[in-house]
């Protein structure tokens, strides 16, 4: 028998899956997914971030959202052929539903769906203004009463907030808060950025002096403004933190600096927040209707107690307040923890001439970051995938075709290879008693982050150190208490000090709903962040999905946005696009809002 090309054999199994969807035929439609499929849904279906995992969970979906959805127009994208390897089909989709135009991906296996991608690209009516829907810019014609655009721009940020309300008020302007912002401006949400520093970017430029970013350029771009082609593959943090400061002003973002959020509480009655900022001193009452916490997952300090820390005589904080080396010339270090901001801080307080150790109190996952980049990541954000023709778009959206559920079977190759290639790496840093780790399952970083956003560090440097012994290193032991001029550890061992930093990570973004709202709230929303996997700091049950990210909680009108770079800039479209059609009254029943099993 001829085989068919991928692309006939894609177009007739979405031919066929347009029928079916479109008679109500759920079982006609169920019966394309194997029995082991996938389908990830952002938006399009469900309002909500949600992976179907097998045929039940497919046809409890269609046959929920079906009706409501009017999904029709399935087709391979324009421009876009599929593609077979391995006996894996895959292709590049589009299809509309009632309201939406939506992109997508899809994997065939045996003719039948695997893995199905569904993401609303716009909101049908509510287009950007982008490419031929340009905004002209100047008003050609004569106008006695013209407005310039900065007499414009002036005109509304002296009139939102005060005498009109936003619709949306984001509290946290770092990249999160921004990269959102840039978005709900384009979709003409009014919105309010809140950020209590004095300049946007100062959320990096407050990090301790060496910082860089761990991630390269590739991964890092923000919406509609990709960094230069002569951008670094590290950005230095004060760099990125003017990137962000000239992104907030030509994207005309309505950006609140020096304000601070002091509280908020939600009228479920009237479907309004009443929000109050104090702005430069004076306080502020804001009434949007929608409230998104892009406080930052790396914001909430967790401070540890120990025993004699009010009597400790010399410097000590949380690694997010480390001011840097300078001032610790020749003074002793004691670093407490052993993830990125441990390794970060310890390296550079040795480059400045302290004597300094860390205290490791459990295993650690460390991956050179040249590797990371050649193997973890090359084949979708490196210089290599942009020759290749690989886009931003396209690489998130492959990212974010691989369901949850098997991605470490994914990943778990990708740290044997690394392991066998930096081997004697990892033996020498053994030798020097450094406790490693590959993730529970030996799944290394990414899911590592996904999980638990924790436990690793990304070489640039400071390994070498701890392997030499430059950089001392306790490891196996806890703090016991500090005296006035020295740390104790659980091994009886004494290490004088001069500072301790604290680099103990950061508590679950809920707590920011319990500083601002409320205790109860933060609660019912319950905590932000990993999948539910079971492993290391993320418990059960299986959520499929990052907690509360993104996507609707537990409380109405109440959002959490942040993460990475690559996921502030991917899924604050879907965010964006959810706010939007909340604006415009369009129909948003959510499928399977999450439960909440764990409070923090
Ligand atoms: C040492 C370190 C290195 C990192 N390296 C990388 C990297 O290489 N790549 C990467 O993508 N990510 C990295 N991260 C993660 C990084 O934290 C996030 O990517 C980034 O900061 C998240 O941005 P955000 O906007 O979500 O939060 P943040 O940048 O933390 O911004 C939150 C903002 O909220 C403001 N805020 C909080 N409460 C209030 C209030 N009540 N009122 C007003 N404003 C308020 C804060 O001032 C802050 O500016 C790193 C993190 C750390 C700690």
């Amino acid at each position: 028998m001829l085989e068919k090309a991928p692309n006939g054999r894609v177009s007739e199994l979405l031919n066929t899956l347009d029928k079916a969807l479109s008679a109500g035929d759920v079982e006609r439609a169920v019966a394309l997914f194997q029995t082991d499929c996938y389908w990830r849904d952002l938006v399009a279906f469900t309002w909500n971030i949600k992976t179907m995992e097998g045929q039940d969970q497919v046809r409890d979906m269609l046959k929920a959202r079906l009706a409501e959805t009017k999904p029709s127009k399935w087709r391979i994208a324009d421009g876009e052929d599929a593609s077979e390897a391995d006996g894996i089909t895959e292709s590049w989709i589009q299809f509309e539903t009632g309201v939406a135009r939506g992109f997508g991906h899809l994997r065939l296996k045996d003719g039948r769906i695997w893995t199905l991608l569904t993401t609303m690209s716009e909101l049908k009516g509510h287009e950007e203004p982008l490419g031929f829907d340009r905004p002209m810019g100047a008003k050609h014609g004569a106008d006695p009463n013209r407005k310039t655009w900065k007499e414009e721009r002036e005109a509304e940020a002296a009139e939102l907030g005060y005498s009109r309300q936003p619709y949306c008020v984001i509290v946290g302007g770092g990249q999160g808060g921004i990269a959102l912002a840039a978005r709900l401006r384009q979709l003409s949400v009014p919105t309010i950025v809140i950020e209590r520093n004095e300049r946007p970017g100062d959320s990096w430029r407050k990090r301790y002096k060496s910082l860089c970013l761990h991630d390269p350029v590739w991964y890092d771009h923000l919406p509609y403004l990709p960094f230069p082609r002569n951008w670094p593959v590290f950005a230095p943090k004060d760099k990125i933190g003017d990137w962000l400061e000239m992104y907030t002003k030509v994207m005309e973002l309505n950006y609140w600096t020096s304000t601070e959020c002091k509280k908020a509480s939600y009228d479920e009655k009237s479907g309004e927040w009443t929000i109050v900022v104090v702005r430069e001193g004076k306080e502020i009452v804001l009434k949007p209707k929608q409230l998104v916490l892009a406080t930052g997952m790396s914001g909430k300090a967790n401070m540890p107690k120990f025993e004699g820390m009010d009597i400790f005589k010399g410097d000590q904080h949380h690694s997010s307040q480390h001011p840097g080396p300078d001032k610790y010339k020749g003074k002793k270090a004691v670093v407490i923890g052993s993830n990125n901001s441990a390794h970060d801080i310890c390296a550079a307080l040795w480059e400045a001439g302290a004597d300094v150790t860390m205290v490791q109190r459990s295993s650690t996952h460390i991956v050179k970051s040249d590797s990371l980049m050649d193997i973890g990541l090359g084949s979708l954000y490196s210089e290599k995938a942009v020759e290749g023709g690989m886009t931003t778009m396209k690489a998130d959206l492959i990212f974010a075709s691989l369901p949850y559920k098997i991605m470490h079977e994914f990943q778990i190759p990708v740290y044997n290879a690394i392991r066998e290639r930096d081997a004697d790496f990892y033996k020498r840093l053994e030798k020097a008693g450094f406790l490693l780790d590959y993730g529970d399952d030996e799944s290394g970083l990414f899911m590592k982050y996904l999980r638990r956003g924790s436990g690793y560090y990304i070489d640039v440097g400071a390994s070498e150190l701890i392997a030499n012994g430059s950089i001392k290193l306790k490891s196996g032991v806890d703090v016991k208490k500090l005296t006035e001029h020295s740390v104790i550890l659980s091994d009886g061992t004494e290490l004088p000090a001069d500072l301790v930093v604290y680099a103990t990570g950061y508590g679950s973004m809920n707590g920011w709903a319990a500083d601002l709202i409320s205790k109860d709230v933060a609660n019912k929303v319950g905590k932000v962040w990993g999948l539910g996997s079971n492993t290391t700091k993320d418990p059960g049950p299986w959520e499929g999905e990052q907690r509360n990210m993104w996507k609707p909680t537990q409380q109405e009108a109440l959002w959490f946005h942040g993460g990475n770079l690559h996921q502030s800039r991917h899924y604050s479209q879907y965010l964006s696009l959810q706010l939007k059609a909340r604006m415009e009254g369009i129909p948003t029943s959510v499928y399977g809002l999450q439960k909440t099993h764990h409070v923090s």
